[in-house]
């Protein structure tokens, strides 16, 4: 992906800016320095936004000025803010407020309504990184069995979404099935199983069905590492396919946002 990026970079003549919220996080501040690398190693042009105030607070008011800011400017091609959105923040209104061409996350309810009838212009990245791996496998989706653990709107709708238009058949789990005790049932019959729950090592490696494509979008820091949703080792027995964690769908998610950004800037400049 960064290969070809860079060719069409190249061929484009030009250097796209993405603009960027950044929150005080550790898991923002990981993201943020992972975008600048990804960014500088592609020579987009990347601009990072913190609250000026004292602590850090964030107020409403300020983001929706910066949002309105980079609406207006013609020099920023992208917006993309982390997620999840401090408390104080309203993310529905700061959603709606990107400029849809600019939105890089596929987040204004315009891009998300064009999600749901198969003609998304710009995606989630997340998302997209996951269709990404789970197609360099080679793999056929139509009429497979996908589960997909998690329906965040960032994450898990979006990843659902994108394998009914592949023709997988699509299971959506949430608390709700781990809760009636039947998350079990569902993982054992998935070919294609994409974890996003935020729960380190929710899916027992004895679930997964043999030859099974497992992606595990998770990041939890457990004793000071980084462990994803899915218990690897013994996953990875049984899988055909499975990416890690750290070093799976991170960086490829990374690298989506870059080719949002560049989707971005050709929609604009027509
Ligand atoms: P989120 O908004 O917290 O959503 C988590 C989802 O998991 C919810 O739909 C929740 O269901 C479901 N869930 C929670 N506990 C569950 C359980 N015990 N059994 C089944 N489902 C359960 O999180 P997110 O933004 O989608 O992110 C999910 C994970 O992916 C996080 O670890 C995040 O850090 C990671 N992430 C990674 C990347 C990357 O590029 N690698 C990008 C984005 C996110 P309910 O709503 O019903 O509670």
């Amino acid at each position: 992906m960064k290969e070809d990026l860079r060719v069409e970079l190249q061929a484009l003549k030009a250097h796209p800016r993405l603009g960027v919220f950044c929150f005080g996080t550790q898991a923002s501040s990981v993201y943020w320095a992972a975008q600048q690398k990804a960014a500088a190693e592609l020579g987009i042009e990347i601009e990072g936004w913190r609250s000026q105030r004292p602590g850090n607070a964030i107020t409403q008011e300020e983001v929706e000025g910066k949002i309105e800011e980079w609406n207006r400017a013609c020099g920023v091609h992208g917006i993309f803010v982390h997620q999840p959105m401090p408390p104080e923040l309203d993310p529905q209104r700061i959603s709606a407020l990107i400029d849809p061409r600019k939105d890089v996350e596929g987040i204004h309810p315009q891009n998300s309504a064009r999600r749901f009838f198969a003609k998304a212009r710009i995606g989630s990245c997340t998302a997209l990184a996951v269709m990404e791996l789970i197609e360099s496998t080679g793999v056929a989706l139509a009429g497979k069995e996908a589960v997909v653990v998690g329906h965040s709107e960032i994450v898990g709708r979006p990843v659902s979404m994108l394998l009914l238009d592949k023709l997988a058949t699509t299971t959506v789990c949430h608390l709700g099935t781990d809760q009636a005790g039947r998350l079990e049932d569902h993982v054992r019959r998935a070919d294609v199983l994409v974890v996003a729950a935020g729960r380190p090592q929710l899916i027992k490696g004895a679930w997964i069905k043999t030859g099974a494509i497992i992606i595990d979008v998770g990041i939890n820091v457990v004793a000071g590492h980084v462990v994803g949703d899915v218990e690897f080792e013994a996953a990875k027995q049984r899988a055909a396919f499975i990416t890690p964690v750290p070093g799976g769908v991170g960086p490829v998610t990374v690298m989506m946002v870059m080719k949002n950004t560049v989707e971005a800037f050709k929609l604009q400049r027509g």
